[in-house]
């Protein structure tokens, strides 16, 4: 049996930041890490964005080699054993720690529809098999009008292939921005070559003549030669709760990250944990949230007791247009829309009760910190005081 001080389940950036992290505060113990990829840790967001603008597939790796990790790729933990403090993989290998991270993160949600048709894209084995689709076929329908969907179809906007955007909502990210500017947003895309169908869900799939017909619950037959999907995260909490450690929407964790079974930690997309600034528990999908919470992990696991009072914020690459957001970003909130130049450059604050929730900053750049500052503050906010509030002027 292999013997480690630390142990990470997970290869994703969470992994990588906590390897990090451990070494800021331990340089000597052992650190392994299990993960079911094939590949070294990596940085996710390229895959969908700026290696699709050229840039090479080698600078995704994340650097591990000054954390001396001991990395076990291909590998899946199958179960965890607190009482015996080891960990059992898919090969039947047996793993002890002293402190156990689970940053298993998530999987793409799916359709009920027959596995291996559709690419539900999330790691470079994805980017990869669509990179390859890319080079070889025209047609593409890109299924979800969220996060990934619309940088997906972006990307492959932009490398000159034909795309068709399907999905159950009334216009790409309606879910997080206010009605207009998703409505400007659907658009955009079209005026960019994209075909947007909304309001339409995935009801089959079917493959005639190497061509694949999706066909949508309102009767509409949609022909290409690839299928795409981004449809939702489904965090990996199964392993963790098998083995006797709180999960709710997420695995439940203090706010040192640390699980309810001793020497286990968890962060990352997998975790839920407290944010003093909006006042509850939340899980966030992003990758400040995977750096800062893994780092902080790893030192917390080599001793330290610091707390995560960090509230993240996330980004995305739209064709050319790009924004920063913080909080909570969602459109069933109130919003109060600032542009400077509509649809362009701008800010937008969601509110509740008075209080700033959520801002995003709509190519508008370096005010993460102010808009981090405008949720923190107790207000009470009215419109007028919000206008003109951000980009705050610079000391
Ligand atoms: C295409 C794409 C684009 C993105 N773009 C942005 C962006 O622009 N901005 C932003 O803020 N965020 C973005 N994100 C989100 C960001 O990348 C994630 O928040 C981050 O990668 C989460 O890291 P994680 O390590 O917590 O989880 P994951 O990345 O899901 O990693 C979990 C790892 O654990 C492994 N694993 C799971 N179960 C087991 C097991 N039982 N045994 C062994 N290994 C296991 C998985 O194989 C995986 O390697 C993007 C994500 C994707 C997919």
């Amino acid at each position: 049996m292999q013997n480690y001080k630390y142990l990470i389940i997970g290869g994703g950036m969470t992994a990588a930041a906590a390897a990090a992290g451990i070494r800021e505060v331990d340089t000597a113990g052992g650190i392994g890490l299990l993960s079911e990829e094939p590949d070294a840790p990596y940085n996710r967001p390229p895959l969908s964005k700026k290696l699709w603008k050229g840039k090479p597939l080698e600078t995704i790796w994340r650097k591990m080699e000054g954390a001396q990790v001991d990395l076990r790729l291909g590998r899946r933990a199958v179960e965890i054993m607190p009482g015996k403090k080891r960990v059992k993989d898919d090969t039947g290998e047996t793993f002890s720690y002293e402190k156990l991270l689970v940053a298993t993160g998530g999987a793409p949600r799916r359709l009920p529809l027959r596995a291996g048709d559709i690419i539900y894209f999330r790691t470079l084995a994805d980017y990869r098999r669509l990179r390859a689709a890319a080079d070889s076929v025209r047609r593409f329908a890109v299924i979800g009008g969220g996060f990934i969907g619309s940088e997906i179809a972006a990307a492959l906007a932009m490398n000159g292939k034909e795309v068709v955007m399907v999905f159950p909502g009334n216009d790409i990210g309606d879910r997080i921005f206010p009605g207009t500017l998703s409505r400007h947003l659907s658009e955009y895309y079209r005026k960019k070559g994209v075909e947007v169908i909304a309001g339409e869900k995935i009801t089959g799939l079917e493959i005639r003549n190497n061509q694949r017909i999706l066909k949508t619950g309102g009767g509409r037959e949609i022909v290409v030669d690839e299928v795409v999907a981004g449809i939702g995260l489904e965090p990996a909490v199964e392993l963790a709760r098998s083995s006797g450690i709180a999960v709710d929407d997420g695995i439940v964790v203090s706010e040192l990250l640390q699980t309810n079974l001793p020497d286990i930690f968890a962060a990352g997309d997998v975790a839920q944990f407290y944010n003093p600034a909006l006042g509850k528990r939340i899980r966030v999908e992003h990758e400040d949230n995977a750096n800062t919470m893994g780092r902080l992990a790893g030192r917390n696991m080599a001793g330290m007791s610091e707390p995560y009072t960090h509230l993240p914020y996330f980004y995305s690459d739209l064709f050319d247009l790009g924004y920063e957001a913080v909080g909570e970003l969602d459109s069933r909130l109130e919003t109060f829309i600032d542009w400077k130049r509509p649809f362009e450059e701008g800010v937008v604050y969601y509110l509740k009760a008075g209080r700033v929730r959520g801002v995003l900053l709509w190519n508008v750049w370096e005010q993460v910190d102010a808009a981090r500052a405008l949720i923190a503050d107790p207000g009470p906010f009215t419109l007028n005081d919000l206008k003109g509030r951000l980009p705050a002027a610079k000391k």
